[in-house]
């Protein structure tokens, strides 16, 4: 059992790896491409303002002053653009610092002149260069530059270089506007944050539909597996649990088939082929159940032995499939008698074992004499001739405090003493011409009542060995397999 457990847990995991796992594989990737998404489209939209805004710089300072961009003077040098003097206004590039958000520089050629930069002391940026490899870039495309790189140290930013040109068309210098990396790394994270919740939370509840879904198939699984090892170890009356029937699926019909296959091999093992009837093996167990079900309830039951006179005779003279027909008509009526009372076994050959649940000695004794009364008045008729049927029955009264083999051989013997005193006829009490249940008969005794619930009579677990059923299978190969799926193993038998 432990083993099987440890089987169902390696499934039900199998199971998990192969769907929730794929999912959260899944949802990993998309969080991933959408943050890689978010970031590259906002960085493509932080520089398109970057230089938007630098462009505009530029042309607002032509607007505001008309010429070119000159430095003058010796020992200190000064920013001039047409007339007016530039070096120190800072009000213009303060205000675009507001409006937008961007840090934003003026360079002559590739020195700061104005900036909205400053040093950890406050100090404004001024009079420091660019970088030479941006400012050899710049000279030779002579159009906008992207950079993303430290300004100050540690502190990293998107850049946009846009070139200045004087009136003759030479590179005089640049606006420069810049926005911190941490900004923009901010914005992206806000963006993504929406796909980020929504996949955990859709990949949350796909794991959760299936790990429901997965678990209900590996539920049926174990179902189906509980059937078939307790069919393995010998019980042949196992009932598909409900959870694998109510199923719509092909687990649902496996275990259909499977409690098809069960009562095929159920009729295979308790009955005999030719008769149908319960063969000795089961009935042997069957009438062990009733006596320990007798010792405790105190069920009356009764034991019968029957035997078709002079049988032998009947393969003899009419052939022996006129004996098989003989056999199957004699079961039917045995069928016929036990229906609702007990049950027939075929016990040997033309020898038959009937046990009357629930009846007393004068029940089932009426019950015998119509029997016996029905078969003699039978006519088969075989290839145009006519058979007639009589048989003996020894009859003994159930008692749990006796052996059901001691039982058996009393009721043998009076089937002896029947046989050795004319046959055809019913022996309770041998040698005593008019029994007791006969006078009971006669005073209206013995008239049969339903009993209030009929007896269900299931084999005892320990009833079969995987050996057994196996040899039962395989000694029985050529007989047809039985369909339908009654419960009861008693209707099994008579719908047969
Ligand atoms: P008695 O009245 O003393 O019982 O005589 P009997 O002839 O019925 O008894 P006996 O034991 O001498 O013969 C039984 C015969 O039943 C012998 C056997 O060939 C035959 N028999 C046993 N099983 C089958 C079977 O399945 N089919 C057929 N056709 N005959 C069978
Ligand atoms: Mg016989
Ligand atoms: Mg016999």
């Amino acid at each position: 059992m432990k083993l099987e457990r440890q089987k169902i847990g390696k499934l039900q995991m199998a199971v998990l790896v192969r769907t929730v796992l794929p999912m959260l594989v899944m949802g990993i990737v998309i969080i991933v491409a959408a943050l890689v998404r978010t970031r590259s489209s906002l960085e493509e939209e932080v520089y398109r303002s970057l230089e938007a805004t630098a462009t505009a710089v530029a042309a607002g300072f032509d607007e505001m002053y008309e010429g070119d961009y000159v430095l003058v003077g010796d020992k200190f040098l000064y920013l001039y653009k047409g007339e007016s003097e530039l070096t120190g206004n800072f009000e213009f590039v303060d205000r675009i610092r507001k409006e937008s958000g961007m840090d934003v520089t003026l360079f002559y050629q590739d020195a700061r002149i104005l900036t909205t930069l400053t040093a950890e002391d406050g100090s404004r940026y001024v009079s420091t260069g660019v970088h030479p490899n941006i400012m050899r870039t710049m000279e030779s495309k002579q159009k906008p530059i992207r950079f993303k790189g430290e300004i100050n140290p540690g502190h990293e930013y998107y850049i946009s270089y846009v070139p200045l040109f004087n009136s003759d068309g030479s590179l005089t210098g640049m606006v420069g506007t810049a926005i911190s990396a941490d900004v923009v790394a901010r914005e992206a994270d806000n963006a993504s944050r929406p796909v980020f919740i929504i996949t955990i939370l859709g990949m949350l509840i796909a794991s959760f539909i299936s790990i429901r879904y997965t678990r209900g198939i590996v539920v049926a699984v174990e179902g189906i597996q509980g059937v078939l090892s307790s069919m393995v170890s010998g019980k042949l009356n196992n009932e598909m649990p409900e959870k694998v029937t109510v199923r719509g699926d092909e687990i649902a019909e496996v275990g259909r088939d499977i409690t098809r296959m069960q009562d095929a091999v159920r009729v295979l093992v308790e009955c005999d082929p030719l008769t149908k009837l319960y063969n000795r093996r089961s009935g042997d167990a069957k009438m062990k159940h009733i006596r320990k079900e007798a010792a405790t309830t105190g069920m009356p039951y009764v034991i019968a032995i029957g035997d078709i006179d002079f049988f032998k005779k009947v393969n003899d003279t009419y052939g022996h499939d006129a004996g098989d027909m003989v056999l199957k008509f004699v079961a039917e009526e045995l069928k016929k008698l036990m229906s609702g009372r007990g049950h027939a076994v075929r016990w040997g050959g033309e020898e038959f074992l009937l046990f009357f649940e629930n009846r007393d000695l004068v029940q089932a004794c009426a019950a015998l004499e119509d029997f016996l009364d029905g078969i003699r008045a039978a006519r088969l008729r075989y290839q145009g001739r006519e058979i007639r049927v009589t048989m003996t029955v020894g009859v003994v009264d159930g008692d749990p405090g006796r052996d059901t083999e001691e039982l058996i051989k009393e009721a043998d013997e009076k089937l002896y003493f029947g046989k050795e005193n004319g046959r055809n006829q019913l022996v309770v009490t041998p040698g005593v011409e008019q029994p007791e249940y006969r006078k009971m008969l006669k005073q209206g005794q013995g008239q049969e009542e339903e009993p209030e619930e009929e007896t269900v009579i299931t084999i005892p677990d320990e009833y079969l060995d995987t050996d057994q059923l196996m040899q039962m299978l395989s000694d029985n190969a050529a007989f047809e397999m039985e369909k339908g799926g009654e419960k009861e193993t008693e209707k099994k038998s008579d719908e047969e």
